[in-house]
């Protein structure tokens, strides 16, 4: 049985399906139906005539009981995720973890109201009233989202706009729409009006690029790559865009960290999730004086991850999405040894397996380290100071997330200055976050607005303004 893209939760069928394989050993992982241009319209119009909006509190009580639900399913949902991205279990198991999250952190949002009051008797011009602001839905959202976390990813997007009541259509990975077909269905099960979610899979002219132009959707809220989100800024048109894209995230080790700590979170954040994640450690960058110890530390605790079947209990890094994907890290690993660089770890393929890599002497201008590598590559650079650090750190065109490994208060509080980007976290990776923390970047990696429940919420409402008389 095939599963359904969904029009206004109900099941498009008969149409030409979409074979999902496992990128490991190509494996069936399952099959989808697809949506066409009339199917597309069709779940704009449904989402924008919806009336019949669920009370917050109805709202909280279906984001909890899929939140019930999917505990209950974590590992049906962990091997889904494996079986169609390649992620090790453990990973696939974790993201399921966070996912709980997200439906938890949403229903209680759900219950609140950010509203303010304000006093108009304040000032020389003002008078005897009040104003008052409260949120109002938006008639249709457009979700559109990647590969590298099918689950989370697509449930940032969902679980928000229930919780601020605002109809949405979604539109996810082609490489990865088990998952969320199945997520769509839980909250389905969970009682979620069949019009505030369609989820519809199709040909990119037909679906996504009709979904971004349509006069009535109010906002797009887009999670994948610079070009594709750049695509978007431009065909959008007059509309809200919140934009989450393509990362280069530093990791820089200062000469007074703790070292042990310093290699668990390089090695965390360069293969976690296969190092497909947009704020996966992409450059180490090592002051001089205790690079080389660092590398030796790195290259041993390399060993852990183990690389291989992504079902296997003993897998720490699965496959990246797609043999294309892996022979291209593979291609810019040996670009950067050509231009002078030496792997000490890993740098084997096999299909769409690339062994955890450390690679050192990596030229500054090397494409591996100024454009986005998204797999489990660790290249490690040497800086002088923190002066050195902040300039390479701000040099590429991204500016997504940062750590920092010290001791010293001091160099703490000036990275936080200087890095240009979303997210400074000190002695942890740049991934670190909660479900709810504010969440994005600026330059290339986004526009500023931030994601993560809480700002979430946000984008998918708009503030109403009222006064009256008292
Ligand atoms: P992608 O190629 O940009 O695709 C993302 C989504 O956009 C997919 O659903 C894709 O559909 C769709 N799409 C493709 N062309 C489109 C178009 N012309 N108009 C509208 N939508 C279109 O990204 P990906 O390779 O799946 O994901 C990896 C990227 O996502 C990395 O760059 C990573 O850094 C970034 N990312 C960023 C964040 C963040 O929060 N900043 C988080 C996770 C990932 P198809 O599947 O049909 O191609």
């Amino acid at each position: 049985m095939p599963h359904c893209s969904l029009l206004a939760g109900e099941p498009i069928e008969g149409t030409p399906l979409l074979t999902i394989r496992s990128p490991y050993d190509g494996a069936v992982a399952g099959e989808v139906t697809t949506a066409t241009r009339a199917h597309t319209l069709a779940a704009v119009a449904a989402a924008v005539g919806f009336r019949d909006t669920p009370t917050r509190y109805r709202r909280s009580a279906i984001l909890d009981a899929a939140r019930v639900a999917l505990e209950a399913r974590r590992e049906e949902f962990a091997r889904t995720i494996t079986a169609e991205a390649g992620l090790a279990l453990r990973e696939a198991r974790y993201e399921v973890g966070r996912t709980v999250d997200v439906l938890r952190f949403a229903s209680m949002e759900a219950l609140r109201d950010d509203g303010q009051i304000f006093s108009c008797d304040v000032s020389e011009q003002g008078r005897a009233r009040k104003i008052f602001t409260t949120r109002e839905p938006l008639r249709c959202a457009v979700a559109i989202t990647p590969f590298n976390h099918p689950l989370n990813q697509v449930a940032h997007k969902v679980c928000p706009a229930i919780a601020a009541g605002t109809p949405m259509v979604l539109k996810p990975s082609e490489k990865t729409p088990i998952t969320a077909l199945k997520f769509a269905g839980l909250l389905r099960d969970a009682g979620l009006p069949g019009p505030m979610l369609s989820v519809l899979l199709g040909p990119t002219a037909e679906v996504a690029e009709e979904l971004v132009r349509h006069p009535d959707v109010d906002v797009v809220a887009f999670t994948g790559s610079v070009p594709v989100g750049k695509r978007i800024s431009t065909t959008a048109g007059y509309k809200k865009l919140v934009l989450e894209l393509g990362g280069n995230d530093p990791l820089i080790v200062l000469d007074d960290a703790d070292l042990d700590l310093a290699v668990t979170l390089a090695a965390e954040g360069s293969f976690r999730n296969s190092g497909q994640r947009c704020t996966a450690v992409k450059r180490i960058l090592v002051q001089d004086g205790i690079a080389e110890e660092f590398t030796r530390r790195l290259v041993e605790k390399t060993r852990e991850y183990v690389c291989g079947d992504p079902m296997d209990e003993a897998t720490r890094v699965g496959t990246v999405i797609d043999e294309a994907s892996a022979i291209q890290l593979e291609t810019v690993v040996h670009e950067a040894v050509a231009a002078g660089a030496r792997v000490l770890a890993g740098g084997v393929r096999r299909g769409a397996l690339l062994s955890p890599t450390v690679i050192v002497d990596v030229p500054r201008d090397a494409r591996m380290v100024v454009c986005e590598s998204f797999g489990p590559l660790a290249p490690v650079m040497k800086v002088r100071d923190l002066d050195d650090a902040i300039a390479v750190a701000n040099s590429t065109a991204y500016g997504l997330s940062s750590g920092v490994v010290t001791t010293g208060l001091h160099h703490a509080l000036r990275a936080i200055r200087g890095l240009r980007c979303g997210t400074v976290n000190i002695n942890e990776v740049p991934g670190f976050r909660i479900e709810s923390s504010p969440f994005g970047g600026i330059k290339d990696s986004g526009l500023g607005i931030k994601e993560g429940v809480i700002e979430s919420i946000k984008g998918y409402t708009y503030v109403k303004t009222f006064s009256l008389p008292w």
